[in-house]
């Protein structure tokens, strides 16, 4: 580093963000759009996740993501055991990116523009510690619980084209069901048995939802499991986990509760804390929802607690009523009044109603 540049780097105000996640370094990867903030990323990497896909829609915020992508699908679909609903978007297509891969690009762009990589804090002072480490998770919150794997089957069953996002042709025992299946190519496909439901399932559940959809609507029982993924999000916003510092990323309420989406999110958020920076102040980081969003999500996460056997419906109805694009900005959190009266008209209206008039006891979505 040039003399001209560390000194430039002493007259910035240090932030130190402890976690190298989505959010740090995201963050981290576009300090050179900060000239008054310096970062440092604080982690031990004792808690390093192991790889896994996040999923998103084509949006202008995230173009370096979309380019970045492993695939991108223009369809989607959505099937409930008597409909399927197939819609399209050339400008948003469903985008799925490695967090390895996004993380290892942010990270050396992080060092270029000179960010500090330590497992530890040192004891010098700094203006500010934004901390993306998880919240902590309460009793009872709806949670959204995945498992699954990538497969490579030895004949072409899956249809390349065309991602399905929800199928509830599954068990609806314990909640709300459905399996997610990105298919890259006709061989390899990712295939997920998610449930939104306060309690987790035995992983024997998930797994046996996956051999079966793999069997009964795909039709291989001869396939090979390359890689694995499981997680589990809260759907509701949580507080940070130290309220002495500032929250971000699924700290920072990036997590969208109705989807369990972040990774846009997080990615909206970091423009919004980029835009707002000011010399010698704290950074600003607000939840990239709208209180109208979380509000309307309160609701809709009452409906799927209380009636799990209406989600079918609703999400099918839901892709029925919007376009392509409309779906992947309302996804994204670019609806406006004219979408959200749209969605509010294809709903089932008695649940929603008595919804509204339901108390959200300790954030219980
Ligand atoms: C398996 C999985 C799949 C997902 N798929 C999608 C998807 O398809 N689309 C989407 O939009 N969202 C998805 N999400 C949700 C969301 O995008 C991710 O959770 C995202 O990683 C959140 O970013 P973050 O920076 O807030 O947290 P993380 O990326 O989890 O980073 C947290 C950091 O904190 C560190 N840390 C944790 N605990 C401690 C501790 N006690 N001490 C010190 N450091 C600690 C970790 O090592 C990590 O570096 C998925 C989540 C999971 C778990």
């Amino acid at each position: 580093m040039s003399d001209e540049a560390s000194n430039d780097m002493a007259k910035q105000m240090a932030v130190d963000c402890l976690g190298a996640g989505c959010a740090s370094l995201s963050l981290a990867a576009r300090a050179s759009e900060f000239t008054d903030h310096h970062f440092t990323i604080i982690d031990p990497e004792t808690h390093k996740a192991d790889d896994h896909i996040w999923g998103f829609w084509a949006m202008p915020w995230l173009r370096e993501a979309s380019d970045g992508a492993r695939k991108q699908w223009f369809k989607w679909r959505i099937i409930s055991p008597d409909r399927m609903i197939e819609r399209s978007s050339q400008d948003h297509p469903y985008s799925a990116i490695h967090r390895y891969e996004w993380l290892e690009k942010c990270r050396q762009k992080a060092l270029a523009a000179g960010v500090n990589f330590q497992p530890e804090p040192a004891s010098k002072q700094v203006l500010q510690i934004l901390d993306s480490r998880p919240p902590s998770m309460k009793d009872g919150v709806m949670l959204q619980h995945f498992s699954g794997y990538e497969i490579t089957a030895d004949r072409d069953v899956f249809d390349s084209t065309t991602a399905i996002l929800m199928d509830f042709r599954c068990d609806q025992s314990r909640g709300m069901h459905f399996i997610y299946c990105l298919p890259f190519s006709a061989r390899n496909a990712l295939v997920e048995s998610t449930l939104f439901s306060p309690e987790l399932a035995p992983e024997p559940f998930y797994d046996s939802a996956i051999r079966r959809y793999l069997k009964e609507i795909i039709g291989i029982d001869d396939y090979r499991i390359t890689r694995r993924e499981k997680g589990v999000i809260p759907m509701a916003t949580l507080p940070p986990r130290d309220p002495n510092l500032t929250g971000i990323g699924a700290n920072g309420g990036a997590i969208r509760p109705s989807s369990g989406y972040a990774f846009s999110f997080i990615q909206k958020q970091i423009d919004q804390i980029i835009a707002s920076a000011k010399p010698g102040q704290p950074l600003t980081v607000k939840t990239p929802h709208s209180r109208f969003e979380l509000f309307m999500d309160g609701i809709f996460l009452r409906v799927i607690r209380h009636h799990p056997e209406l989600a079918p419906q609703i999400f099918t109805a839901m892709a029925d009523r919007l376009t392509g694009d409309e779906f992947a900005l309302f996804l994204s959190g670019e609806a406006g009044a004219r979408l959200w009266t749209k969605l509010v008209l294809a709903m089932p209206k008695w649940p929603f109603i008595c919804a509204l008039f339901q108390s959200d006891k300790a954030g219980k979505s």
